[in-house]
């Protein structure tokens, strides 16, 4: 990925000041759990936002896109405040606005941006986009920012700027990412800890399918299951549902309301036995069922699986799966499947063939490889 570099050398008649990287992310387990102050365990993906940078002289910064070709987008990084820059660009800018209204010096830049991460599939293409303009706007700066500083920022730029209200999690992940290694975070207070996940030592893989599904009504239905979620902590008492446990959903009347509910204790629950037996060195075959159990309690109490991941998971599991479930917000994105390394093909071919029966478009598989998470390339 040094042809950003080489892209920008050749725009601009002098190599950039540097070039910095930040990654997509898996979740491995804990699904909607991160704003309800629960517990996620995401890892780096090696797929890669990458972004050649330097100050820029006059008043304007640019940024360019391999992804989005075409002009320039111009903004003012040393003044641009929310609504002035729409599109792909919000990502950008809204990371210049966050990083400077955290106290940090930001001058005018010229960006050229490059990405690997499949955009839209659930991976985190924004958050790759975010971090890697972040770690770019320290090293400018010469500001040693940590990686939850960096998070927060790139969180606060998507939450604000683009205006999408999700959790914390992907900025996290895409920052403290390790290769070999899944990120537990704890969402009340930004804790993170690195539990190991050697795949290959156990002769395993976990396989990431991007279904390609059709997106449909997710941001609608994300604000919904926040509003059950806050519904359920209300009638319970409790400032998040990371404070209810199993005994506390049967004082929540509304039936709808409980299931949700008991998605979110169930799920914070399998997060924490899913490092228990990953830190303590079992066997990763081990954390197949609690892989299986998340996923039918998103099918059924948080409902947020749509029938493409569904016939996903169930081929995958057929094809001979350890375990297996969707990954991400829901209502389309990508699904995940522990398999024996020998074993990949078959549980590929396996998610293929349902999906030709279905005339479905072919799904895209892939390694999931534990990556390292931000930093510079050059
Ligand atoms: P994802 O699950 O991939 O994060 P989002 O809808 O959150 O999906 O973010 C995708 C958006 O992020 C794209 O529509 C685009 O605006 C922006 N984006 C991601 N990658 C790039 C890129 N390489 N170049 C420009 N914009 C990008
Ligand atoms: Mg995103």
């Amino acid at each position: 990925m040094s042809t950003v570099a080489d892209a920008f050398a050749t725009r601009h008649g002098a190599a950039p000041t540097g070039v910095w990287f930040a990654p997509g992310r898996v979740n491995l387990i804990g699904e909607h759990t991160d704003y309800n102050d629960g517990f996620v365990l995401p890892f780096a993906l090696p797929h890669r936002a990458v972004v050649a940078a330097a100050p820029a002289a006059g008043g304007r910064s640019r940024v360019r896109s391999v992804q989005e070709p075409g002009a320039p987008v111009e903004f003012s990084a040393a003044s641009v405040v929310p609504g002035e820059v729409p599109g792909w660009a919000a990502y950008v800018a809204g990371t210049c606005w966050a990083f400077r209204e955290a106290g940090y010096p930001v001058g005018e830049v010229e960006l050229e941006l490059d990405s690997d991460v499949p955009v839209g599939a659930g991976l985190s293409s924004s958050a790759a986009v975010e971090c890697a303009v972040g770690v770019a706007l320290a090293g400018l700066a010469g500001a040693d920012v940590d990686p939850t500083t960096l998070a927060r920022i790139a969180r606060r730029a998507e939450n604000e700027f683009v205006g999408a209200p999700t959790g914390g999690m992907d900025q996290m992940a895409s920052m403290h990412g390790r290769a070999g290694r899944l990120v537990f975070l704890d969402t009340r207070g930004d804790t993170v800890e690195l539990v190991p996940f050697d795949l290959p030592a156990h002769d395993l893989e976990l396989l990431v399918v991007d279904t390609r599904a059709p997106h449909a009504h997710a941001s609608g239905e994300y604000g919904a299951r926040r509003a059950d979620c806050e519904a359920a902590a209300a009638a319970l008492g409790v400032p998040a549902l990371r404070d209810a446990g199993p005994d506390d959903l049967p004082r929540i009347a509304d039936e709808r309301i409980r299931r949700r509910a008991r998605h979110i204790v169930t799920e914070n629950a399998r997060v924490v036995e899913t490092v228990r037996l990953l830190s303590g060195g079992a066997d990763p075959r081990a954390i197949g069922p609690l892989l299986d159990a998340s996923h039918t309690s998103m099918r059924d109490d948080f409902e947020i699986t749509v029938p493409h991941v569904d016939v996903a998971v169930e081929a995958a599991r057929d094809g001979g799966a350890t375990g297996a479930r969707m990954t991400g917000g829901g209502f389309g994105g990508c699904v995940i499947a522990l398999v024996e390394a020998d074993g990949a093909a078959a549980v590929t071919a396996s998610v293929r063939e349902a999906f030709a029966q279905r005339g479905w478009a072919e799904p895209v598989v892939f390694p999931g490889t534990p990556s390292d998470g931000a930093g510079r390339l050059a």
